[in-house]
């Protein structure tokens, strides 16, 4: 059997990886457009503090984080030494001790379900700087230490490279849908055609173009962020936790003084992949708020990257209704990083038609369609 998939962001790249493990022939197909989310994206992996309530999202996010370490285990096994991935904890801020509580209670209600979620403990302002010191004085922390950071570009290639090992071929070409009555019947690119039994969408934001022609109206949104790369001088900031402010803002540093603030949220920009002052002064001025230490950072690049929703920020994942052989996953949104492996095994489990611990019925493709 053939499988062909269409987009190689984490999504694609995670269901590449899994189904050319199992032996199954895979083409992948990915245009690398600029603002793919994953290529963008660092990257927090600690969804156990959330206060959003969706069930079903919550499910996803935690599965999603547990699945991490037994993935990276493997890809190490294959040789791949730059995964991206280190489980260096989270602080997640406060200056009131009363919401630090608050949040460790939160945290600790979700441990039962979750022992992967670690060590949890509060944190005084010092022990919170100690750990990470360009921190303004005034934060105390709740300390997570079962979470995560990955960097979403390397753990891309990580996937990539290993599906190619296991005999997966990649194309960097634009790909097109050729459907005869219920069934996609080929694949089309520039220079070539393809046919194929199954077709894998994991096309993020874009993936209303690529359906449209065959009279579907797939409610694909997105939301454009910029975030900011900076380099610290002779500093180890190889075990720094990542830093959870108040807001929507974060801070994540990497190995060798490189340190990502981020982001913006950024509605009805359409592919706009400018690098824009007004989204720069924001990162800049939020974070240097909460980490003044950060200032003499040099400044080393904004990437732009659009997170794709589906309706109610709910992912969908399964078949396309009504036909036979076109599999979709896509609406992972500002949380794909820490989903999307997880979801991207699952997707090979279900293109290979074996069962699955997500329950589709969820995360049905149907919510995302309108018809015309
Ligand atoms: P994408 O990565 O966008 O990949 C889609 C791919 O499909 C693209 O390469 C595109 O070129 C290709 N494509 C589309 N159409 C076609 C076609 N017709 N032919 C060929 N190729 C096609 N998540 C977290 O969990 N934690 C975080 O801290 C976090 N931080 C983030 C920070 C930023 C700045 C951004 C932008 C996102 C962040 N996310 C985070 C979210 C996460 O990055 C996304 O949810 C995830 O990467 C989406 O992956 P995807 O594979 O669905 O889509």
């Amino acid at each position: 059997e053939k499988f062909i998939i269409i987009g190689a962001g984490i999504l694609g790249a995670s269901t590449a990886y899994h189904l050319a493990k199992s032996g199954a022939d895979v083409t992948v197909i990915d245009r690398k457009d600029q603002g793919q989310a994953t290529d963008a994206a660092a990257g927090i992996v600690c969804p156990w503090v959330s206060q959003r309530r969706n069930k079903a999202w919550y499910k996803l996010a935690k599965n999603g984080a547990c699945f991490y370490p037994g993935l990276i285990r493997e890809l190490e096994n294959e040789g791949e030494k730059n995964t991206g991935y280190a489980r260096v904890g989270a602080i997640s801020l406060h200056t009131e001790s009363k919401k630090l509580l608050d949040m460790e209670k939160r945290a600790l209600s979700r441990k039962d379900d979750a022992p992967e979620i670690g060590e949890i403990q509060v944190l005084t302002p010092s022990e919170t700087r100690s750990l990470f010191p360009p921190l303004a004085e005034e934060y105390g922390s709740v300390h997570i230490s079962g979470a995560a950071r990955v960097d979403g570009r390397a753990l891309r290639d990580s996937l990539l490279r290993s599906a190619k090992r296991h005999g997966a071929t990649i194309i960097n070409d634009d790909a097109s849908l050729i459907c005869s009555g219920n069934r996609v019947t080929e694949v089309k690119t520039s220079l070539e055609s393809y046919s194929a039994n199954t077709v894998i969408i994991t096309s993020g934001a874009w993936a209303h173009q690529l359906l449209q022609p065959m009279g579907i109206n797939f409610q694909v949104s997105f939301q454009k962020a910029q975030i900011v790369h900076l380099q610290l001088a002779e500093i180890s900031t190889n075990e720094w936790p990542v830093v959870m402010p108040q807001g929507n803002q974060y801070i994540v540093p990497f190995d060798n003084g490189k340190i990502v603030i981020g982001a913006t949220h950024e509605d009805n920009t359409g592919y706009d992949i400018r690098q824009t002052v007004g989204g720069m002064q924001e990162i800049f001025q939020k974070a240097l708020h909460v980490a003044p230490g950060l200032s003499d950072g040099t400044y080393l690049e904004t990437r732009v990257g659009f997170r794709p929703f589906t309706p109610g920020f709910l992912p969908v994942i399964g078949p396309l209704p009504n036909y036979e052989n076109i599999l979709v996953a896509n609406g992972l949104g500002a949380s794909g990083l820490t989903m999307g492996p997880y979801l991207g095994s699952g997707l090979a489990k279900l293109a290979r038609r074996e069962n699955i611990d997500i329950d589709l019925n969820d995360y049905d493709v149907a919510a995302a369609i309108q018809s015309f």
